[in-house]
């Protein structure tokens, strides 16, 4: 489940209503991530160089999407 949200395409997904670009902490473009995929796909970047702008909590766990 958790692998296929690193592929998940958020524009084609009818749950997702917005998605965004993600950059990292040099604001090199990663990847395109919504509120399903983001700590799928930022997973693959962390330990590498990602110190996003939100902090890691948010990054972490968000199981429970805030009805929007
Ligand atoms: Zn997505």
């Amino acid at each position: 489940m958790d692998s296929e949200l690193k592929y998940h395409d958020c524009r084609n997904d009818p749950e997702v209503e917005s998605s965004w670009a993600e950059y990292d902490g040099r604001g090199i473009y990663l990847c395109r991530v919504c509120w399903k995929c983001r700590s799928a796909k930022l997973g693959t970047y962390r330990r590498k160089v990602l110190r996003t702008f939100y902090g890691e909590n948010d990054v972490c766990e968000q199981i429970e999407p805030d009805e929007w």
